[in-house]
């Protein structure tokens, strides 16, 4: 029985562990790189493996970084199952088709604007085909079902908190007469976050696959993000700008939605015009309202008042791209939320190059910018960005709201793993070099814990 680390273990982007155990071969996720367009292109590369030799996929949960390149593992030769919770399954659907389209368009500018004249078309990385093969592929599997996918291993996966369907999963492994148990974190949420549950605690495991993304910060206490939000809103106001919103299609434009419902009339929020300018961020949040059986208690009193009365009057999901153009004649009083959540494409760049080098605009930065988007840029602070090929002076005032992650800090990742009373090992991935480090610390130090980082192609025995 091994694990071999493969990816978000060099990078924190592009998830995908490969556990091989009684003759078997599983992927835990399969995801796509993100950042810069240099590392982008590994997406290209093959696989480490064969894909017609893996005989099942395990994917923890929707976001692209962790599903993106399922599609091409098929398109490559998979034709396993893929096991996932029902809400993953739907909600992938959406953000493949959407990460299919995008690719698509960035193929065809290359192809007209940056190819030779005598090269070869390239080819995109999957398309709509791919992405439907993919997803008649997924194999749904309820939080805490037992399920032995293949003699001698047996997955149970439980819930996350970390976007809607997201999982933990927790691989029981025999061979020979010996049994491991594996737990891969996925990405964990935060404890007390609006509308899910907290992350589960599971109990036993012999290893564990973690994630450290926010390894090395706390994130600030939710009065205060809810203050910091309130006091931005009422400070674009005086100034009379508009405020943007870089949002994650799943979970943090959800999030927004619910927070700007429940402090409607504290906030003042009806003196402004509210959009929500994605078409998947629509979609997807039609997915989360289909799934109230995942809401926490405090959600699910909300969306019973939801049902008598709309909490935002104001709002308007903006689905075509010409009701997104008419936001670009708004001078102020506007709330855009719309993706890219790093601004690395999508409608956010052109409400940005309409509002950023203005002084009395807001940029409100809501979730984790990785290295070379656009938006670390913005949150780091750079005079001048380039968008869409031209260059823009930031003079927009940018706000980072860190309260409002997905993703658990370091007390909330130490609390998840203090839930195990069996002492396992931990081998922890999906951060940035330094904060894996500063964590895996941590967990030795603050939990007990023996820790490590393992490097790309990296196996270890269980
Ligand atoms: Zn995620």
């Amino acid at each position: 029985m091994e694990i071999e680390f493969y990816g978000a273990t060099g990078r924190i982007t592009g998830s995908c562990h490969i556990v091989r155990a009684n003759g078997w071969q599983l992927l835990l996720d399969c995801g796509l790189i993100q950042g810069l367009p240099e590392e982008e292109e590994h997406n290209r590369d093959d696989f480490p493996f064969d894909p017609e030799t893996i005989d099942a996929v395990i994917l923890s949960h929707g976001h692209i970084d962790h599903s993106g390149r399922l599609p091409l593992l098929v398109k490559r030769g998979f034709e396993g199952p893929i096991f996932t919770h029902p809400a993953t399954r739907d909600l992938a659907l959406v953000l493949l088709q959407d990460s299919a389209r995008l690719n698509e368009r960035e193929i065809a500018y290359k192809n007209r604007h940056e190819k030779g004249w005598f090269a070869p078309p390239i080819e995109p990385l999957y398309g709509l085909e791919d992405v439907n093969a993919t997803v008649n592929r997924m194999r749904p599997l309820k939080y805490r079902e037992t399920k032995e996918i293949l003699p001698g291993v047996v997955v149970r996966l439980y819930d996350a908190g970390h976007i809607l369907g997201s999982a933990m999963v927790e691989l029981r492994l025999s061979e020979n007469g010996r049994t491991k148990t594996v737990v891969y974190s996925g990405d964990i949420g935060q404890y007390d976050t609006p509308i899910l549950y907290d992350p589960s605690e599971i109990g036993e495991a012999d290893v564990i696959i973690m994630e450290s993304t926010y390894g090395d910060r706390l994130h600030k206490e939710k009065e205060q993000t809810l203050q910091e939000i309130e006091s931005i809103i009422c400070n674009a106001s005086h100034e009379k700008g508009n405020i943007l919103i870089p949002a994650f299609s799943i979970g943090r434009s959800q999030e927004l939605l619910y927070l700007f419902g429940k402090h409607y009339h504290e906030w003042e929020l009806g003196k402004w015009q509210i959009f929500l300018d994605s078409p998947m961020a629509i979609e997807a949040s039609k997915i989360y309202w289909d799934y109230p059986e995942l809401y926490d208690v405090e959600a699910t009193k909300l969306r019973q008042q939801v049902l008598e009365m709309p909490p935002i009057p104001n709002i308007r999901f903006t689905g075509t791209s010409n009701e997104s153009r008419e936001i670009n004649e708004i001078e102020n009083g506007a709330i855009v939320i719309a993706g890219s959540g790093m601004c690395n494409g999508g409608r956010i760049l052109y409400h940005l190059m309409r509002n950023i080098s203005r002084p009395e605009c807001h940029v409100l930065i809501t979730g984790f910018q990785a290295a070379g988007t656009l938006g670390r840029k913005i949150v780091e602070g750079a005079e001048t960005v380039m968008i869409r090929g031209d260059e823009y002076s930031v003079k927009a005032a940018v706000d980072t709201i860190g309260g409002l992650s997905a993703h658990a800090d370091q007390r909330d990742l130490l609390r998840w793993v203090s839930g195990f009373f069996s002492s396992p090992k931990v081998y922890v991935v999906h951060g940035e070099q330094s904060v894996k480090e500063r964590f895996s610390e941590q967990l030795q130090y603050e939990s007990s814990l023996e820790s490590h980082i393992p490097v790309p192609g990296e196996i270890v025995q269980l």
